[in-house]
């Protein structure tokens, strides 16, 4: 399927189906600064939610600001996030990131996207070294700015393949842009981080990376994979 307007109606039936799943609204799961937000999403790159909240939670303890965390030895930072992938990368990643910001702004602050419009804020945050599509979504949906922006995880972007809503070969960060044009221009905040709630839980939950559960799935009659991992009782019986 690849009319954009189906492709719409299909978007617009598995969030209101995964809704009645979940329950929507999905109330936020935490309340950060944007950016301490920031550094959150930079740590949790293919990492365990429980693994990267104790990263956060260790600098946090470790140093009084985001300030010392910046001009620490990046030996230290590293071993305080030891228990992340890859913290040899995100440590000295981490800290270029709080001096560029700080070169751009003056100060460490991302105070200045209060108000920014969704589109500049996001294009601003992208210039940061190793900040992608899902990052400053991620900094502009979760945290107390609240912004309507759709990141988009590794579970999202799998069900969305799935589902036929995008194809395989597009990759997660550009696949940002076109699963948002299949959401209404007018949704809000809420509303966004609804269907990227909804769209990753199910992933979680349900569609899974091995084995996905379509028996029990409410996406099956709209899913192509489905159909063919699970074709419907007629045709098993006939097979
Ligand atoms: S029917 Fe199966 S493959 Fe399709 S979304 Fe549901 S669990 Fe995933």
């Amino acid at each position: 399927m690849t009319d954009p307007a189906a492709l719409r109606d299909k978007a617009l039936e598995i969030h209101r189906l995964l809704c009645t799943v979940h329950g929507c609204p999905v109330a936020y799961f935490h309340s950060l600064d944007p950016l301490s937000e920031l550094v959150s999403s930079l740590l949790s790159h293919r990492t365990r939610n429980a693994a990267s909240g104790a990263a956060f939670k260790a600098l946090r303890r470790r140093w009084p600001d985001w300030e010392a965390v910046r001009d620490a030895p990046v030996a230290e930072v590293e071993e305080t996030i030891a228990g992340v992938t890859w913290p040899e990368q995100k440590a000295p990643r981490i800290q270029a990131v709080l001096r560029r910001i700080t070169e751009r702004v003056g100060t460490l602050s991302l105070d200045l996207l209060t108000g920014m419009p969704v589109p500049e804020a996001r294009a601003w945050l992208e210039e940061l070294p190793g900040v992608g599509p899902k990052t400053s979504a991620a900094v502009l949906s979760f945290s107390t700015l609240r912004q309507a922006a759709l990141p988009v995880d590794s579970h999202h972007h799998r069900v969305a393949v799935r589902t036929g809503l995008i194809p395989a070969s597009l990759a997660v960060g550009p696949s940002h842009a076109v699963l948002a044009a299949q959401l209404p221009a007018d949704w809000d905040a809420q509303q966004l981080y609804d269907n990227h709630e909804v769209m990753m839980l199910h992933g979680q939950r349900c569609c899974y990376h091995h084995a996905p559960a379509c028996d029990r799935c409410v996406l099956l009659r709209l899913c192509p994979t489905g159909q063919v991992l699970r074709p419907p009782e007629a045709e098993r019986e006939s097979a």
